[in-house]
């Protein structure tokens, strides 16, 4: 392609759809480069029953998998260790299987004994196409982490100059939600009013209020009211699955679509980026790529590049860029790039409300309401916990869903009439979502010797949990158990160890932001120390994982970021 671009994006996930979003509004002629491709009318299929889909939609692994011991603890049956398979199919099934890779060709390598899920979509619109659609702001407890627990580091700036960029956002994208009676760690935003209970939500709301948490539906970005052309939520249940109407937010349906309609977005899809180019005074000047179908090799050209393309891939990029000008990579010279791996800790608690047994069976499973517990543990001296650093949510979700059995086994004939009669809709789960702890051992480098079916080296992922982690699900699956008794309820079965690392999607932090140039890969606008002209827009930049739910920080941050850039490029300072 001889054409120039202003601007070179890679991805088209939360931030490249947010960064072409802006770069467009600007003024800036934008190429996004993405590895995925898209057909909404084919791709997103989610209005079909389950017994239309291949096998029933129940989901047969990817041959290619790897597998993990772990425990859980299931009532009647104890601690048992169990073996989790695991490719990434835990959020998977025929509904959306054809956005995420497959292990086969999109190949990474971990340690000897220490897994990694790393769950991608290929996809023009990035995972936002499968996000739940959580929308959490970060408080400022969770800005000056290093000031509160003495661990880790400090962001660059603070809550305040972040507030109104997160307004601002959340006006753009639509989110729903009901504001919390006091602040915490989660301040509530810019909502519009959230989605109904239905009789699970109800009657775990009441419990934990008696129990005496902060307690408010989760805010999530799927509109409740017609918003910039998009139509309301209509309660399908589907939002892992694609929004083909668009009531969901995702960056194929609320970011994209503007930023072509302004004439100046190119989008070039099935286009796996190898490297960043340099010229040699060291400034970006486009980005090489291999066609994922026809295995060429291919350039693009721009005056300005943005890497949006997540944090791990963005780091693993990052690195694949060597040259004489940076031959440990690029925008390597603090050694940083890949280093502070971190990712979010999560478990689950599930059981049964007696209660809620035989109850007539209404349309509810399309509620995608969430009841959301805000953090009460290490949100100030009172609450400061011996066991654990940061701080965590927990979710409650349950009622009428489709598939499946309600203890998790498939079942046929009379078997599934008489368990769907009793007990279906009686189910709830609690779970916890918190903070992970940064830790330059958890790192992505380049595998020496493996290459994708592009021919471009793997990431080589290393992450462990640690006694942090483990500290903190001991207190969720306390609190969780609790919780459902407050509420009457029966607990089956609950997580004894932290997920697989990996398996909470929410990787961030391999390329972080800070002012030191010796210390920090990019600067407080996410702008390379070493290379001006390159820009970070995803949660690579993080210097923490926050409370959960990075997504609409990353949204946040790169709306900021990009505004910046925007503007220094028309005062000709970069
Ligand atoms: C099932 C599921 C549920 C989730 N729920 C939530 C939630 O409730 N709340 C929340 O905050 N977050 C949630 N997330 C996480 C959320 O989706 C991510 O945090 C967010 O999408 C990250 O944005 P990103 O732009 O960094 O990456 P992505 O959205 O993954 O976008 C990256 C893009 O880059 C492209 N790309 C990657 N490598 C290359 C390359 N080499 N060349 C060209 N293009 C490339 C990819 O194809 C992709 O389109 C969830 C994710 C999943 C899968
Ligand atoms: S429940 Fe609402 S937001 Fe989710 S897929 Fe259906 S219409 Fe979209």
């Amino acid at each position: 392609m001889s054409d120039i671009f202003d601007v070179v994006i890679v991805g088209s996930g939360a931030g490249g759809g947010m960064a072409a979003f802006v770069l467009t509004q600007a003024g800036a002629r934008v190429a996004v480069v993405e590895a995925g491709g898209h057909n909404l009318d084919r791709d997103i299929r989610h209005h079909q029953w389950p017994w239309e889909l291949r096998y029933r939609n129940q989901y047969q692994q990817d041959p290619v998998q790897m597998t993990l011991k772990t425990k859980r603890y299931v009532v009647g049956r104890g601690e048992t260790d169990e073996v989790i398979v695991f490719d990434g199919s835990a959020h998977r099934n025929y509904y959306n299987d054809h956005f995420f890779v497959k292990f086969r060709d999109w190949r990474y390598t971990y340690p000897e004994g220490s897994p990694y899920r790393w769950v991608r979509a290929r996809a023009i619109g990035g995972k936002t196409n499968c996000w739940d659609a959580g929308a959490l702001r970060w408080g400022p407890i969770e800005w000056k982490p290093y000031s509160y627990d003495g661990f880790g580091i400090d962001w660059p700036m603070p809550y305040e100059e972040m507030a109104p960029w997160y307004s601002k956002t959340e006006r753009l994208i639509g989110v729903a939600g009901d504001k919390a009676d006091r602040m915490t760690a989660t301040p509530s935003g810019e909502f519009m009013p959230p989605q109904a209970f239905n009789c699970v939500h109800a009657v775990m709301h009441g419990a934990a209020k008696r129990v005496g948490y902060t307690v408010t539906r989760e805010p999530h970005a799927k509109i409740t009211q017609p918003h910039n052309g998009r139509a309301p939520c209509h309660y399908c249940g589907r939002c892992g699955q694609g929004c083909d109407m668009g009531a969901k937010f995702t960056s194929v349906g609320a970011l994209l679509p503007v930023a072509r309609a302004t004439g100046r977005l190119t989008l070039i899809p099935n286009a796996i980026v190898r490297e960043v180019s340099v010229d040699g005074h060291g400034r970006a000047t486009g980005v090489v790529y291999v066609d994922r179908y026809t295995y060429q090799e291919r350039a693009v050209r721009g005056r300005y590049v943005v890497l949006s393309a997540s944090a791990i891939e963005t780091a693993r990029i990052l690195l694949n860029s060597k040259s004489n000008l940076f031959p440990d990579g690029l925008a390597n010279s603090s050694g940083q790039v890949g280093r502070n791996l971190v990712e979010d800790t999560a478990c689950s608690v599930s059981g049964s409300l007696p209660q809620l047994e035989g109850r007539e069976v209404v349309n509810e499973d399309g509620y995608q309401c969430d009841i959301m517990i805000h953090p009460c543990v290490n949100i100030d001296e009172k609450t400061r916990s011996k066991d654990f650093m940061r701080r965590y949510i927990m979710h409650m979700n349950g009622g009428f869903g489709m598939g499946g059995g309600p203890d998790g086994r498939v079942m046929f004939g009379p078997e599934i009439k008489e368990s769907a009669r009793r007990v279906a809709g009686s189910g709830v789960s609690v779970t916890g979502a918190g903070c992970g702890l940064e830790d330059p051992n958890n790192y992505v480098e380049v595998d020496p010797t493996v290459k994708d079916a592009w021919g471009i080296p793997v990431a080589r992922i290393h992450l462990k949990n640690g006694p942090n982690q483990q500290g903190m699900v001991r207190d969720m699956v306390r609190r969780g158990i609790e919780l459902i008794e407050a509420a009457g309820g029966k607990v089956n079965s609950y997580s004894t160890a932290p997920a697989v690392a990996g398996a909470n999607i929410h990787e961030q932090g391999t390329c972080r932001m800070g002012d030191d140039l010796k210390k920090f890969v990019t600067n407080r606008w996410g702008q390379a120390h070493d290379v001006p002209n390159l820009v970070l827009a995803d949660g690579s930049i993080h210097c923490t994982s926050g409370i959960t739910n990075p997504t609409l920080t990353i949204l946040t941050m790169t709306m900021r970021n990009i505004t910046h850039l925007a503007e220094e490029v028309r005062k000709h300072n970069v």
